[in-house]
């Protein structure tokens, strides 16, 4: 066959006239399977929810005028989704198909947006997390493949497996240290079984509240606001409240103007609380064009402690050993490389020629909790 032709016959295989093809009888699935199309019974079925009986006849048609140029890899993935809605949502299983068929992109992102739309209808439901958890499994591990190794999958609420492997991850961090060989795969793989059972370090995960929003949840309303954790989650309002009271993890409220406000936790973690609210709000040191990660950082007084600067966090930013060491602590004397201070959006550099105040802007920073809640 020709190529043009090649091309025009992957063009027909486009979801809607397939599917349109193996209702009517027209395409066989099984004529399909034995050319090697493995998915041919999966189309088979899809065939039987876009052109069978349904009483949702007219969504049924919106649904397929949506779909038309997605491809039956992507209208897969959108029927993969339409399964995870949980019932009582604001949305019908129908309303949502019609919504997830007009989503373009490559498969990988329809699959991403169409997680993420349904995730904010779920949320919704009264008990979502309990019915969630229904669908909690281990699977796998039956089979081995020729080299002698098997594999299986856990599936779990984020908060849940983003805990397990941030513990996994903390000890593979040293396993990694200690021997540079090991691949990152390799090192979860030995960190794994080092933990298994025992109660793994827990990783600080943060999660960044802005200011306005903080009075809200405090005050138990807002509950189906949605806030960013360092470790990749997300999480609502009510779920933070309940988190605050319980004694893990870390809640950081970050004013715009003077940054870091509190981080709810044990009074005796003081020093260390300070640190972490810190490095969040700057992630790499805030001198103009430093690329020292806040993690290597020393902690330094705006106002110097000599010209009496107090150790409370408006007065502290993270800055790295060069840079501290450079600043003009005495706000008097001739100025010689110029000094930090506190501005709306952040810790900025003064230049010693009395210019403008610069900011660091390397785009990690835009990810810094200050920059989260300044945008
Ligand atoms: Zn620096």
């Amino acid at each position: 066959m020709r190529g043009m032709n090649l091309i025009a016959a992957f063009e027909a295989l486009r979801a809607v006239p397939v599917l349109e093809a193996l209702s009517t009888g027209t395409v066989d699935a099984a004529v399909l399977s034995s050319l090697g199309f493995r998915d041919a019974g999966a189309w088979q079925k899809l065939a039987g929810v876009y052109f069978g009986p349904t009483r949702h006849r007219k969504l049924q048609k919106a649904a397929r005028d949506a779909a038309v140029g997605l491809s039956l890899d992507a209208l897969g993935v959108v029927e993969k989704h339409t399964r995870k809605l949980l019932r009582g949502a604001a949305v019908t299983p129908w309303e949502l198909r019609v919504e997830l068929c007009s989503l373009r992109g490559t498969v990988e992102e329809i699959d991403r947006a169409a997680a993420t739309r349904v995730r904010e209808y779920n949320r919704g439901v009264e008990d979502a997390e309990k019915k969630a958890y229904g669908r909690r499994a281990l699977k796998g591990g039956k089979n081995t493949d020729g080299l002698g190794n098997r594999t299986f999958t856990v599936t779990g609420p984020e908060r849940v497996i983003a805990d397990v492997l941030g513990g996994i991850r903390t000890v593979a961090g040293q396993l990694r240290r200690d021997d540079p060989r090991l691949t990152y795969e390799q090192a979860m793989f030995d960190a794994f079984l080092d933990t298994r059972g025992g109660g793994p370090a827990r990783e600080v995960v943060i999660t960044v509240l802005p200011l306005p929003e903080s009075t809200k949840v405090l005050r138990q309303e807002g509950d189906e606001t949605v806030f960013a954790r360092t470790d990749g989650t997300t999480i609502t309002g009510a779920e933070l409240v309940a988190e605050a009271m319980a004694d893990e993890g870390y809640v950081g409220i970050f004013d715009p103007v003077h940054g870091g406000v509190n981080m709810y936790r044990d009074e005796r973690f003081a020093n260390f609380k300070q640190r972490v609210l810190l490095s969040a709000e700057t992630i790499v040191c805030p001198y103009p064009g430093c690329t020292t990660p806040a993690s290597e950082c020393e902690v330094h007084h705006l106002t110097a402690w000599a010209e009496g600067g107090e150790t409370n966090i408006r007065n502290l930013t993270m800055l790295c050993r060069l840079h501290n060491a450079r600043n003009d602590d005495d706000p008097d004397a001739p100025p010689r490389h110029g000094r930090m201070e506190r501005a709306p959006g952040g810790v900025v550099h003064h230049p010693p020629d009395g210019g403008p105040p610069r900011r660091n802007i390397h785009p990690i920073r835009d990810r810094s909790a200050m920059a989260l809640i300044s945008t």
